[in-house]
């Protein structure tokens, strides 16, 4: 396959948001967003049982429902591809478990999951042991696997019970680990993201979350795995922005999760302070975000912006955001994640373009590559209606989009501005160099990208929402209109 540049902004999307089908989403995309794009995460396309898609069953086959190999490697053909890999589960379904449910100790694949029995001492965590671990439900995390021979115990479920968490540590695992990854590299990711691996190492008495030094021979497990087919890996992990220099540190490719809220903070308040220092300080090899399928990250702001500024940036989402309340970020709405927040990057804002338009640029001059998410992609409102018809908090930032519903979105003024702001990202070569940031005063942001005597220039002013950007083209100087 020819290699593409790695420096696009990518799209985020599922198989069936643009679209009903990969196949709709490729023509939606070459139709409009060709030059915008250089790159597609497609999120999960794998048969799979629950968590749209994050309880794969079978990485070795595409959910007929949304094509085939063929459609997958077609999409690679033209963009990027980026695919995950659910590192710490699979699903209750797959065959793996099913074989373990019938067969016990008999199944060739039981030692692939965490037996309470066997992992904890005494065979049951103590309310301490518990109270340690970082959880995402409010009880130890277990479910229980109720076997053919009527037998029934605990085996380690961070998430939903269809998502049964993997032994990492076992030859099994790592032996499906090799074969799954090498598949996904083999048709035609370029970069796998692995998905929620912080939680993938588990240690009795511990948080069982980003264990060190065992997490570290993970990740390069799976980076050595993908080197030979010219693939890389993409740590996904939502904590401490001091994890993020962490790996950065160490050579990993990371998600930039603070830059949204940050950025939400400093339209709201009209003060750059806290972007520009985590603008200064942020890694250069990472991946830009300020949507995604998930919800707004709070703990990935935290300490880089201070506890009363996050709190009240948090509060006003509510008051200044459109549509959306507290209620949709609650077990009423089957919220997994009590530190994010469900809402569109656009409603985030108030639908307000101007806002919205400079955060994208801001986002697209910062170091690394963009990643805008589908919704992002056509300043996509809150979704009430399918919040409300499934009960589920993160479809509020999920909504279907057809092909014909796409093409009267792309007309809107404020997706026209943004596709040409994407367009000029990835055609000027200044991006692919060096990122400084310029003097200015507390409400406004200057940003310099220089590569080999080409320049783009961000002059943003936070009070007014505006921004202006010039560039070296053809004619000397020249000011982008957007
Ligand atoms: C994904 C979520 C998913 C979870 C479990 C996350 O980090 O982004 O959408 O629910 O992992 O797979």
């Amino acid at each position: 396959m020819m290699a593409k540049p790695e420096n696009k902004i990518f799209l985020i999307t599922y198989p069936d948001s643009l679209g009903a089908n990969i196949q709709e989403l490729h023509q939606i995309l070459n139709t409009h967003f060709s030059k915008a794009l250089g790159g597609v995460h497609l999120l999960p396309f794998f048969p799979s049982s629950g968590d749209r898609g994050f309880a794969p069953t079978d990485y070795s086959k595409v959910d007929n429902v949304f094509g085939t190999w063929d459609d997958v490697q077609r999409l690679a053909g033209h963009y990027r591809l980026m695919t995950d890999f659910m590192i710490n589960h699979i699903s209750a379904q797959s065959a793996y478990y099913q074989d373990f449910l019938a067969l016990k100790d008999n199944s060739a694949y039981h030692d692939m999951f965490i037996r309470y029995k066997d992992f904890w001492l005494g065979g049951e965590p103590s309310a301490e042991e518990i109270e340690r671990i970082y959880k995402r439900k409010p009880k130890a995390p277990y479910a229980i696997a109720q076997f053919a021979d009527g037998t029934e115990e605990k085996v380690w479920c961070t998430f939903s019970d269809e998502q049964i968490d993997l032994d990492c540590s076992a030859g099994t695992t790592r032996e499906f680990f090799k074969r799954t990854l090498a598949h996904l590299a083999e048709m035609g990711s370029s970069v796998v993201r692995l998905d929620a691996f912080a939680y993938a190492v588990k240690k009795a008495g511990t948080s069982c979350f980003f264990i060190e030094p065992e997490i570290w021979e993970l990740l390069s497990f799976c980076a050595d795995v993908l080197k030979p087919h010219r693939a890389t890996i993409l740590p996904e992990i939502h904590e401490h922005y001091s994890i993020q220099l962490k790996l950065a540190e160490k050579g990993f490719t990371v998600y930039d999760f603070a830059l949204p809220m940050l950025l939400i903070n400093a339209t709201y308040y009209g003060k750059t302070t806290y972007l520009k220092n985590w603008l200064s300080i942020c890694p250069r090899k990472q991946y830009t975000t300020l949507d995604t399928h998930d919800g707004l990250g709070v703990v990935d702001v935290r300490g880089l912006l201070p506890d009363e500024e996050l709190d009240r940036t948090r509060e006003d989402i509510f008051r200044y955001g459109a549509n959306v309340k507290k209620i949709y970020n609650t077990s009423r709405y089957n919220n997994l994640d009590i530190y994010q927040i469900n809402c569109t990057y656009y409603s985030a804002l108030g639908n307000d373009d101007d806002a919205y338009l400079l955060s994208r640029a801001v986002q697209f001059f910062a170091p690394g590559t963009p990643q805008v998410y589908y919704v992002g992609l056509l300043a996509g409102r809150n979704d009430i209606e399918l919040l409300e018809k499934t009960k589920e908090g993160r479809n509020i930032n999920r909504h279907y989009y057809s092909a014909d519903e796409v093409t009267r979105e792309v007309e809107r003024p404020v997706v026209q501005k943004l596709i040409r702001l994407m367009e000029f990202r990835n055609g000027h070569s200044a991006f692919d160099g060096g990122f400084e940031l310029l003097e200015c005063g507390d409400n406004a942001l200057r940003v310099r990208r220089t590569n080999d005597g080409e320049f783009a220039e961000l002059d943003a002013d936070f009070t007014n929402k505006s921004f202006t950007i010039r560039y070296s083209g053809p004619k000397g100087t020249e000011v982008l209109v957007v």
